[in-house]
């Protein structure tokens, strides 16, 4: 990796670029960035400058990868991205309101900024395109799926791929012979189940709302508890999915922080600190026994993003008491693992955890390397 770097608050005050290189150097420009053109030239202007640079010319750049939240049922995989491509994604808007129109948008800058150099995407959703009927319909008339694809998508496709990957090549196994479950807790948190190198399950359902509890997300509950409280506060629709969404989760319990170390330090001396710690622990417990169950077994265990790679108190306390699945918890090497990958389970755990710090951009470039290499391959 030469640099990388990140452009928060398009088109509000404060917008900032941030561009870190190899040996660690970081720079910070602020200033008014209108739009997504705009954010990506700067990008150019910063990867390009003379002082803090890392590449000579414009003609370095041989591709670029785009990072896309929803892909339908239309992708299973990293694409190149054409006319075609952008209209599907254009039909996902619906399911990702937040989130695709602003992918576009890059998409969009880049093309224009960078014309005729090849623009891959790769889909947050893809990697959970395997998963089988009776785990994507919900219990919900059929019709509904066939009309508006309401269905489960599962999200974090990239991280979960990207650790399932390296579990087997720290295992020396090819992934299509064990069965692996992601945990991949951050702000958002998912987990999947993923049997000989396919994912068949994953808690995050049709929006990324669904399943572990989260930094603001109620995930899992009774659906009529919405329509309840709807009534009962007189909430809108769009109020109502305000606080489904925003004001839940470990910050909505703990009336404290959606931040995961400020519940841990106050863990002990806080009662519902303690309570959003337990609630959020309790279900990843809850998902692991039963994505064992779906896939008849378990061969290992991976901790990845935020939480997962920091918080030996988070891995600590879902770990724990699961001796009978097969887990022996080393509780040393779990208190000395921070962002760095390494077992925690003791020599001979029937059932081997581990930490992987996640790597999306690497998978994101390493397909975007792999799909303008088909096409350089392609007769003209
Ligand atoms: P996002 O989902 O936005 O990509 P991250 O993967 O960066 O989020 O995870 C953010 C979460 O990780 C926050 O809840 C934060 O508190 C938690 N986290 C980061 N560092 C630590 C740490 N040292 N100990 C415990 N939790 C941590």
């Amino acid at each position: 990796m030469l640099a990388k770097g990140l452009v928060e608050r398009i088109g509000l005050s404060g917008a900032m670029l941030t561009h870190e290189t190899f040996d660690k150097s970081t720079v910070k420009m602020s200033g008014e960035i209108l739009d997504h053109r705009i954010a990506i030239e700067y990008v150019l202007t910063i990867l390009l400058s003379p002082r803090h640079g890392v590449l000579k010319s414009r003609k370095e750049i041989d591709a670029v990868g785009h990072r896309v939240v929803h892909g339908g049922e239309a992708f299973s995989g990293s694409v190149l991205i054409s006319d075609e491509v952008i209209r599907e994604m254009t039909k996902c808007i619906d399911f990702a309101p937040l989130h695709n129109p602003p992918n576009l948008k890059g998409i969009a800058a880049a093309k224009a900024l960078l014309p005729d150099i090849p623009q891959v995407g790769v889909f947050d959703t893809a990697f959970h395109q395997t998963i089988p009927p009776h785990a994507y319909i919900y219990g919900l008339p059929y019709v509904l799926y066939k009309r508006y694809g309401i269905r489960r998508y599962g999200f974090h496709g990239t991280s979960h791929r990207y650790v399932t990957q390296r579990v087997s090549e720290i295992l020396k196994k090819d992934p299509g012979t064990i069965k692996i479950i992601t945990c991949h807790l951050g702000n958002g948190s998912s987990i999947a189940a993923v049997k000989n190198g396919k994912s068949i399950d994953t808690s995050m359902g049709f929006t990324p709302l669904e399943g572990l509890l989260m930094g603001t997300r109620t995930g899992d509950m009774d659906p009529a508890i919405i329509l309840h409280i709807m009534g009962k506060e007189e909430l809108t629709a769009s109020e109502m999915n305000t606080m489904l969404n925003k004001h839940s989760g470990i910050l909505g319990v703990s009336g404290i922080s959606s931040d995961m170390r400020e519940i841990e330090e106050l863990y002990h001396s806080n009662e519902r600190a303690r309570l959003a710690m337990d609630i959020f622990t309790f279900r990843i417990k809850k998902y692991i026994g039963a994505y064992a169950a779906a896939m008849g077994g378990v061969d290992a265990i991976v901790f990845t993003a935020g939480i997962g790679e920091n918080s030996d108190m988070v891995r600590e306390m879902v770990c724990k008491n699961m001796e009978f699945l097969g887990i022996q918890l080393d509780e040393k090497k779990n208190q000395e693992t921070r962002k760095t990958e390494a077992e925690i389970t003791r020599s001979g755990s029937p059932v081997k955890v581990f930490v992987i710090p996640t790597n999306e951009e690497l998978v994101i470039a390493m397909d975007t390397a792999r799909i303008v290499a088909q096409l350089q391959a392609q007769p003209a």
